[in-house]
């Protein structure tokens, strides 16, 4: 964010709207009425006046910089915050002093990354220029948390307010970048070289010469029984782009594939897309992905995830306008964490439009990768690492979004993570993208 952005009316509404529906039961944000003028977003719920200060424009001072961002808003024993004035009444309405509903604004929307002056070497917007890094706070969902302030203030004049329906859903996906097919032995090598897997690497020599199938088609399967066991809905995103330098290429019309490809939609799992890794920006691209993957399945995607999380916010634009109703890539690649500040799926805004997209996304918080690669954690310490983001996740009301590769659950500190985190979420609801 390099200039003062524009924030309509309806667009700060929305994110005042955005606010209530975590902070208050749905029946209560369907009968509350939401205003807002050049100063301040006025929220009406239960009979409760309520007054967040909202400012037209955000600049990048004003995001980083914000007293409210790095500090605990909601307050632990769940009362009222401090900062907050007024009885709740029409002519004394609770006046929040801090700008809520603008930092929900730029958050859910990444507003810091549409235009970044500094990229990664994957061409992504790296997380320790974020203001959540800056400030110590990627590991929590501060959005969520501006909700709960909202909430303790109302019910600091309404008592018995219902709060948002709490508890969490658990939303388990695989990214499939690379199945073994066609064989290379580069990369059967690394499983040798790269992670000390000599079985994986006898097992893609065996496949090779008819005995079996590869290493990383086995880490499929592996899911899915897994899943099978405690009964787990997966969601499974597969690659239709050739190969690239960064794109395995395989192609799921091989006939070796069909069988599996009926049992995953038959076992209740989902299969989506996992665009290639030049596809962001590219929208003919990812159209022809997307015509591939339908040549597969004889539908069309519900949705998925940027490979590599190649991400930035116009790729919502992108998806949409590719006829996607959700995606999942808004979490950072190399820290659990909330990227957009919550754990709640939500529809982003459109600024073309005016207008929130039909785009759900649901966003990412906990990858296997991170944890391994970039945390450098063992398998029992992902596994804590998990249960810590699923009580995080479980506070706010929210959705527990993991990741986990296929090609990576070979491995045996992997799997063991994998099974632990799986153990975690096998009571937990499944959420459904349509709920949002
Ligand atoms: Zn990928």
């Amino acid at each position: 964010m390099t200039r003062a952005i524009e924030i309509s009316l309806a667009a700060r509404c929305w994110a005042a709207s955005e606010l209530l529906r975590r902070a208050v039961s749905a029946e209560l944000v369907g009968k509350s009425r939401i205003s807002a003028d050049s100063e301040v977003c006025r929220i009406r719920v239960d009979g409760v006046f309520v007054e967040v200060p909202c400012s037209r424009h955000l600049t990048p001072g004003k995001f980083r910089n914000a007293s409210v961002f790095g500090v605990r808003v909601a307050q632990a024993d769940g009362s009222a915050p401090s900062s907050v004035a007024g009885s709740g009444t029409e002519s004394d309405p609770l006046r929040f002093s801090d700008d809520l509903v603008g930092l929900t604004f730029a958050m859910l929307n990444r507003l810091e990354e549409l235009k970044p002056v500094h990229f990664d070497p994957w061409g992504r917007f790296p997380v320790e220029l974020s203001a959540a890094y800056r400030s110590d706070m990627v590991d929590r969902p501060i959005v969520d948390e501006y909700a709960e302030a909202l909430r303790a203030a109302v019910r600091s004049v309404r008592p018995r307010i219902a709060g948002r329906q709490s508890g969490v859903s658990y939303f388990m996906t695989h990214d499939i970048d690379n199945v073994g097919v066609p064989f290379r032995l580069t990369t059967s090598a690394g499983h040798i070289l790269r992670r000390g897997n000599a079985l994986a690497f006898a097992q893609d020599i065996g496949s090779r010469l008819g005995v079996g199938v590869p290493a990383r088609w086995r880490g499929l399967q592996h899911l899915l029984r897994e899943g099978k066991q405690r009964d787990l809905r997966l969601n499974f995103y597969f690659k239709f782009s050739g190969p690239t330098s960064h794109d395995s290429g395989y192609d799921l019309r091989a006939p070796v594939f069909k069988r599996y490809l009926t049992a995953i939609e038959d076992a209740g799992h989902e299969a989506g897309i996992h665009p290639g890794y030049f596809t962001m920006g590219d929208e003919p691209a990812l159209s022809e992905e997307i015509r591939r993957f339908r040549e597969i399945f004889g539908r069309s995607p519900h949705g998925g995830r940027q490979h590599y999380l190649r991400w930035t916010p116009k790729s919502w634009g992108e998806w949409e306008r590719a006829g996607l109703r959700y995606d999942s890539s808004v979490g950072w690649p190399t820290l659990p964490g909330f990227r957009a500040g919550t754990a709640v799926p939500y529809h982003p805004w459109n600024f073309e439009a005016d207008a929130p997209y039909r785009l759900v996304e649901v966003p990412l918080v906990f990858m296997d990768t991170s944890a391994f690669d970039d945390l450098h954690l063992s398998g029992s310490e992902a596994i804590s690492v998990a249960a810590e983001f699923i009580e995080k996740c479980r506070t706010v009301g929210g959705v527990f979004t993991t990741l986990w590769h296929n090609c990576r659950v070979i491995d045996s500190e992997h799997s063991f993570a994998f099974r632990g985190t799986a153990n975690l979420i096998r009571e937990l609801p499944c959420y459904e993208v349509n709920e949002c």
